[in-house]
């Protein structure tokens, strides 16, 4: 086996587990990453880089000035837990009731720490500048947008972002690269219908809004079938409807709350108009009214191309052209999109799954868990990643 920089990254693999060991047993949640954030900013003081702490509350930026002028390349990690009951029969298993790692971002950070190590034992070698971000709030709370906004991809100027999530549909030594669109953007409403409440024995003299549901959500799911473009991707999903209260009552007002989907911002104007368009012509044609709540979620994450053959490119070197898949997008949504609208870059997944040792789960199931050879692999694509494109010494 030809492969000197895994050999010298495999020496940390201990180290590696550890840390990821400690992150997991105690998951915090988005904005509250106080403890993940200090552990993060110790060890990156330990390693010699600029450390600035307090980004979006608890987001941690390290940096490493190399000899001489040259790009700056930025690679990031997102650090909050969800709240989910933990069911792995493991001895790390989370410490914090009803807290759990449940997406792997205690892998994420585990691994960029790694990278950190790693250059920081080479730092003299490093030409250009490397930045480490470590951000809150992926899940939902939108730690990224803050990050960004507070300036993070400034002062140095970042040149270009990468970043990566595990990912359990792929074993591990495998990585998985989006071209382009790699995530989607995900907006959610909530509508009310507001009818008139009465015996349902009477409903002439009523305004039935458990009708104009039912005939809200067919014609709901018409508008992607009919108006979106068949090659073009969308998703509308109606994910809770409340209202009513018992046999012999017509409610008031029906609740449905719902989350859109898209993979181009046309598709997702289109469907914001078209929702509203539908739900007025419904609720209308039944002579009642109605109130939406509409929210833009996070962007579509759309990779640049060229930072999307790089990471190709340079992963391969490391792990073979077989072992890089071209994944087609997903409609999950992600955060890294707000670097990704104002810096090139590319996001892409490590395979984490091992089937021989039972990690199978998916995303957010309460059996989630990674294959920890995840971890020394992950070090390993992230430094040949910068290693190609501050075009640093080649390993
Ligand atoms: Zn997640
Ligand atoms: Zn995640």
């Amino acid at each position: 086996m030809e492969n000197p920089l895994k050999e010298k990254i495999s020496e940390m693999k201990d180290w590696l587990v550890e840390i990821r060991r400690k992150i997991h047993m105690y998951p915090e949640l988005g904005f509250e990453e106080t403890e993940t954030s200090k552990l993060v900013s110790e060890w990156l003081e330990r390693f010699g880089f600029q450390v600035k702490k307090g980004w979006a509350k608890t987001g941690v930026v390290g940096l490493l000035e190399g000899r001489g002028p040259g790009k700056t390349v930025a690679i990031r990690a997102d650090m909050d837990g969800l709240p989910l009951e933990e069911a792995n029969p493991v001895p790390y298993v989370s410490r914090i009731k009803g807290k759990m790692h449940a997406c792997g971002h205690d892998a994420h950070v585990a691994i960029l720490l790694g990278v950190a190590r790693f250059f920081s034992s080479i730092r003299n070698q490093v030409g250009g500048n490397i930045k480490w971000i470590f951000q809150p709030a992926e899940e939902g709370g939108g730690g990224g947008r803050v990050m960004v906004e507070e300036g993070v991809l400034e002062n140095p100027k970042v040149d270009a972002i990468f970043g990566a999530h595990v990912f359990p549909f792929l074993p591990t030594g495998k990585v998985g690269i989006y071209e382009r669109e790699g995530l989607a953007a995900t907006d959610r409403f909530t509508i009310h219908i507001l009818g008139k409440g009465g015996h349902a024995a009477a409903p002439h003299v009523s305004k039935d809004p458990i009708l104009a549901a039912g005939h809200l959500i067919t014609q709901i799911h018409a508008i992607v079938s009919r108006n979106i473009n068949p090659l073009d991707s969308a998703v509308v999903t109606i994910g809770k409807v409340s209202g009513g209260t018992t046999f012999n009552i017509i409610p008031d007002e029906v609740e449905l709350l719902g989350t859109v989907r898209s993979l181009n911002p046309e598709v997702r104007e289109e469907l914001k108009v078209r929702i509203e368009q539908v739900i007025q012509g419904v609720v209308c044609s039944l002579g009642m009214d109605y109130r939406l709540d509409y929210r833009r979620g996070y962007p579509v994450l759309v990779n640049d191309p060229e930072m999307s053959r790089l990471v190709a490119s340079a992963c391969s070197e490391g792990i073979g052209e077989k072992n890089v898949e071209v994944l087609k997008p997903s409609m999950g949504g992600e955060d890294f999109a707000y670097y990704l609208e104002r810096c090139p870059g590319s996001f892409f997944r490590l395979g984490c799954r091992n089937e021989e040792k039972g990690i199978v789960h998916p995303y957010h199931s309460s059996l989630f868990n990674i294959d920890e050879e995840v971890l020394p692999f992950g070090v390993e694509m992230f430094v040949r990643i910068i290693n190609r494109y501050l075009g640093l010494n080649k390993s």
